[in-house]
């Protein structure tokens, strides 16, 4: 098969010729019409995130399955899938709980410790793929369809888990990125007021079309005083920061209300520190959002295909183009999503 494959961090994408992978015991192989360029993957590319190498990357595939293995019963040739990004295990407790993003028997992650998606056909174990919901044309829409599973659920998880309410304001640090703005408007679909926060002033216009109903540029202006502008003083109800510098950080947790919750995503994941006091009075809480269950992913599918929210995505290429594309998601030059498209 065609496949995508890249040697070593820093180094540009190869397309090479690569045996067609086999289903074993308990595995499927699909065929990937499409899989999503976003940001995690650009890490590894940039050696800011650690693979195995050589690796094929991408995990937000549109697929459909043309092998299962045997033992394999959820699956069936002809099934439309995406996958599911952590190899979790599907039997500890934690998996049994529906809290799969904290499988303490995780076998990693699809695109790094196993090849993924960037290629004409990516194996996995059965029940990492996820079948998709016959209300979702994935044939007549497989970008749309593939990044569902990450740029959109793991927003989708975000306002359960931080039970945000209808009425309430919620502010996102890093709003005009891939995940960001698929944050904007998801908060917006749970009827919240957003603010959304970037330094990038390109993607100002998409956030506010996504649902901001204001957007802030937090250099040159104290963003924590402009929040609390915004709110009329009361402070925000959810902080939302898919940056997560100690500034950022320190930012949101200054700038909530009483009741008020921070989201800890993505980012760069620095350390920071937190007024206990205000967090006592004020009963804050500090949350870890960890990616999402499948669950939220089944939950997502279904948003999409009764036409609730619909995915981003900006700019849809060949496979052959994926080095292009990945400069354009390091330069930060994509507004949403950008989709490599394979078949
Ligand atoms: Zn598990």
């Amino acid at each position: 098969m065609k496949a995508m494959v890249l040697r070593g961090p820093n180094t540009p994408f190869e397309l090479v010729q690569v045996p067609d992978p086999v289903a074993g015991p308990r595995e499927a192989v699909a065929r990937v019409l499409t899989c999503g360029s976003g940001l995690t993957i650009q890490h590894i590319k940039a050696g800011r995130r650690q693979a195995k190498f050589p690796r094929i990357l991408g995990h937000e595939i549109t697929g459909t399955i043309v092998a299962v293995g045997t033992g394999v019963t959820e699956l069936a040739v002809g099934d439309g899938v995406t996958a599911y990004f952590y190899l979790n295990c599907g039997h500890c407790r934690w998996c049994l709980a529906n809290l799969e993003p904290l499988c303490v028997n995780t076998g990693g992650n699809v695109g790094l410790d196993c090849d993924g998606g960037y290629a004409e056909y990516i194996k996995l174990p059965a029940h990492i793929f996820i079948k998709l919901p016959e209300s979702l044309d994935y044939k007549a829409h497989p970008a749309e369809v593939g990044v569902i599973t990450d740029a959109l659920a793991t927003p989708y998880k975000v306002l359960r888990h931080a039970q945000i309410k209808g009425g309430e304001t919620v502010a996102i640090f890093g709003a005009g990125g891939g995940v960001g703005i698929h944050q904007v408007m998801m908060a917006k679909w749970a009827n919240a007021t957003v603010i959304a926060i970037d330094v990038a002033a390109n993607k100002f216009d998409a956030c506010r079309k996504a649902g901001a109903s204001a957007v802030v540029d937090p250099r040159g202006s104290d963003v924590v005083e402009v929040l609390r502008d915004l709110t009329r003083g009361a402070g925000v109800d959810v902080v939302v920061d898919y940056v997560c510098t100690t500034a950022t950080l320190e930012a949101g947790v200054r700038a909530l209300g009483r009741h008020g919750r921070l989201v800890v995503l993505g980012g760069a994941a620095q350390p920071f520190q937190l007024p206990a006091r205000e967090i006592l009075l004020k009963e804050q809480a500090i949350l870890g959002s960890r990616y999402v269950t499948r669950v939220e992913i089944l939950e997502a599918l279904d948003l999409v295909g009764r036409g609730e929210v619909w995915p981003l995505v900006t700019d849809i290429r060949p496979l052959e183009e994926a080095e292009a594309v990945h400069e354009r998601v390091e330069r930060g030059e994509v507004t949403g999503r950008a989709v490599l498209r394979i078949a």
